[in-house]
């Protein structure tokens, strides 16, 4: 399977839409992936409240030019997502409008999900996960577009194709996940589950303004110029690495689906459709501080000792914190307490999984790599 890489400068409606068709038909047509009659699902990652140049969600127009391509071709299209805190009407009427998904979806046969229901799914072929907790609304629909934003990540080191899909485990029940694997691996072996029990029938990534550094919230936004798309997500997002130079082995849920033959022989030279992918690498795209390197290698009990002194932590800083209280209700193992309206951590309950510094509307928590880490994993 190819993926498509197409340069574009910018958000400009038109333009966008010009470069969906052409991605479209750089991977076999826009009737291969879209017939009349069939209703859509479109998977933008809407993090949390922010606006669309905050390079933390998927961009609206990208959304709004999907939906107009496929309601020309006879489809319908459901707009949905599940972010971290709660999933319901409030919540996500907020995300919605900030996001820019409300304007998305006034293009005609085109509608916001407000099924706020969830169902669970026997998936027998899943390494972790054989029932998965789902959103409703993907009984909803015949398809899934997923529509990922090519960005950084604390606890997963990237965030693409792949990982987008955790969004269809409704809200909170998300922090379980958490608790029961603050193992990278196991909770990396869980998103590719969820990803291949999913199975949308194509995915596109924003990578026109990503975003490095502190990501998926507190990072900055870098413009890369890039539309990429393919029909099997780990290809996409081993190409999206690529180009930020992630190595396969630093990105967790690549080496796990590589190590599940997910991962074959796929050739930078053949199988990127579009733009020559050796122009396109940025060297200097900064990572996320937590991404605290391969434990892999280490003995398991000298692992065990060291695991607390490498772990990375959040650090609240109350000077910049609004006393929301977002990050004490999302907090997996509930580590976190307000005390006169600021968060105080419990550090020896904390398990290092960064929901609350994704949350944090203002940037308030930021993430410190113990010394120890940062002279092991240089
Ligand atoms: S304090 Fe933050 S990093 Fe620690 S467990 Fe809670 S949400 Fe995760
Ligand atoms: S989410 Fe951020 S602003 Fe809200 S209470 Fe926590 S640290 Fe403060």
């Amino acid at each position: 399977m190819k993926v498509s890489i197409i340069k574009q400068d910018n958000y400009d409606y038109n333009k966008t839409k010009e470069t969906l068709l052409k991605t479209l038909d750089n991977l076999g047509g826009v009737e291969k992936f879209i017939n009349p009659g069939e209703k859509i699902l479109l998977k933008p990652n809407l993090l949390m409240k922010k606006k669309p140049e905050e390079a933390t969600t998927t961009h609206p127009n990208i959304i709004k030019a999907l939906a107009e391509i496929i309601v020309d071709q006879g489809g319908t299209v459901l707009i949905g997502d599940s972010p971290g805190g709660p999933f319901n009407n409030l919540m996500l009427s907020t995300i919605y409008n900030s996001t820019g998904m409300t304007e998305a979806s006034s293009i005609k046969n085109t509608e916001l999900n407000s099924n706020f229901g969830s169902f669970t799914k026997e998936f027998k072929e899943g390494v972790i996960l054989n029932n998965i907790l789902l959103t409703d609304m993907i009984n909803d629909v015949d398809k899934i577009i997923n529509v990922s934003k090519l960005k950084t990540h604390g606890f997963a080191v990237f965030t693409g194709a792949v990982k987008n899909l955790f969004g269809l485990v409704p809200g909170t029940n998300k922090a379980e996940y958490h608790v029961k694997m603050p193992d990278i691996n196991d909770f990396a072996n869980s998103l590719i589950d969820i990803c291949e029990c999913v199975k949308p029938s194509l995915h596109i990534m924003d990578g026109i303004d990503a975003m490095e550094g502190a990501g998926p919230s507190g990072g900055s936004k870098r413009h890369l110029g890039l539309l990429l798309a393919s029909e099997n997500p780990h290809y996409l997002d081993l190409a999206a690495c690529k180009i930020i130079d992630l190595d396969i082995e630093e990105v967790p849920t690549l080496r796990i689906a590589a190590n599940r033959d997910l991962i074959e022989n796929f050739d930078f030279t053949k199988d990127i459709l579009g733009e020559n992918i050796k122009n396109l690498i940025v060297t200097d795209f900064k990572k996320a501080p937590a991404n605290s390197g391969n434990l892999r290698n280490i003995p398991k009990p000298i692992m065990n000792l060291l695991v607390d002194r490498l772990k990375s932590k959040p650090i609240f800083h109350h000077d910049i914190c609004v006393g929301c209280g977002d990050c004490a209700a999302n907090c997996p193992p509930v580590a976190i307490q307000m005390i006169d309206k600021k968060p105080e951590v419990d550090y020896d309950k904390c398990i290092s999984c960064f929901c609350c510094q994704e949350l944090c509307p203002v940037k308030a928590i930021t993430i410190k790599k113990p010394f120890l880490a940062k002279l092991i994993f240089k």
